[in-house]
């Protein structure tokens, strides 16, 4: 039978249709909701929310005090989803791989941008992002040295329509005992690319992009962000580093202002698109940290924004999407062409 720790404790379960992981988090108590239910997310307005756990000198759920924090602070997610000290243990039943688990341990941290409830990274100025982008890569260097840690997932839940449970500028940093399934399945593919081209996957689509110019939305000397020619949500974009980097942590002082003065323009224009604070997902892709090289791998970013034609109308993955594959109406093309005119307006 399923022993109890595959019951209480953090682990993943593999889907042998799919091939792919699911983490399962059972210990994980009624989390605290502050985000919006009304329809349209209205941007917060005060300063300071003494409602807000986020805010300086607050209260958590979890009963921590927020102290009295300038620029960033970052703390251990009081109602983590994946935890340190779990045994290590997996289950196999029958070893054919029908009911597999294994356990799962890791570490989830938040980390707050700036004090201000009010503001976002479109509306933060570049020098604050850029103690954000800093912050960023000491997380992953602090939590990628732990001999236990093979990756560190680095995201951000903007708005309520994406489960963001707080409109305080914050992300979220998750870093795991194994490589997660979306950056694991992109470096095979950056690798096996790379040994058939004797290229980078990446640098070669930023030379094709640089070229035809149709998919580009903004740039600067060390980023670019353009709509992927694959992109499936409406208004996906990917901020690709000009130089070959792998990590956050080799980014050189010109890099990290650069990473943020191009999150500061796409999430800007981002905003006056549909005249709202736009939500999305945004997270970065890099290098894991399991020792071994990935020399292949080119630092990049993802934005999945959910909105399709307005502040209120959203695409839905459902249908056909669930069960056959993506599918989109608006071309890439369009799409760039259309964040583009939001940036002069
Ligand atoms: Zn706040
Ligand atoms: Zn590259
Ligand atoms: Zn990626």
């Amino acid at each position: 039978m399923i022993s109890k720790i595959f019951q209480e404790s953090p682990h993943r379960r593999w889907n042998p249709l799919k091939r792919e992981w699911v983490i399962v988090s059972p210990h994980r108590t009624q989390r605290p909701w502050q985000g919006q239910t009304e329809e349209i997310a209205a941007p917060p307005s005060l300063a300071y929310d003494p409602t807000c756990y986020l805010c300086p000198g607050n209260t958590r759920a979890g009963g921590h005090k927020t102290p009295q924090y300038s620029g960033t602070y970052v703390f251990d997610n009081d109602f983590a989803a994946l935890q340190q000290d779990t045994p290590s243990t997996s289950l196999d039943i029958d070893s054919a791989s029908l009911i597999r688990a294994e356990t799962e341990r890791g570490l989830c941290r938040v980390l707050c941008f700036d004090p201000r409830h009010d503001l976002t990274l479109a509306t933060m100025d570049v020098a604050a992002i850029r103690r954000v982008v800093e912050m960023w890569a000491d997380q992953a260097a602090d939590l990628g040295a732990r001999p236990d840690i093979q990756y560190v997932q680095i995201f951000e839940n903007r708005g309520a329509m994406m489960g963001a449970s707080n409109p305080h500028p914050h992300g979220q940093i998750w870093a795991t005992e194994h490589i997660p399934d979306e950056p694991l399945a992109e470096i095979a593919n950056q690798r096996g690319y790379s040994r058939m081209h004797d290229t980078c996957l990446l640098c070669d689509v930023l030379k094709l992009e640089l070229e035809q110019h149709q998919r580009i939305v903004c740039e600067n000397d060390e980023f670019i962000s353009l709509v992927p020619f694959w992109a499936v949500w409406p208004f996906e974009t990917l901020v690709l580093s000009r130089a070959h980097l792998g990590s956050l942590t080799e980014f050189s002082p010109a890099q990290q202002k650069g990473l943020a003065d191009i999150l500061k323009q796409q999430t800007a224009i981002y905003d006056r698109l549909f005249a709202t604070s736009f939500p999305y997902t945004m997270g970065f892709h890099q290098r894991p940290t399991d020792g071994e090289q990935y020399p292949e791998l080119h630092f990049h970013g993802h934005f999945y924004p959910p909105l399709l034609r307005s502040a209120t109308v959203r695409k839905f993955m459902v249908g056909f999407e669930m069960l056959g594959m993506p599918q989109r109406d608006i071309t890439p093309e369009a799409a760039a062409q259309q964040l583009r005119s939001a940036a002069v307006r």
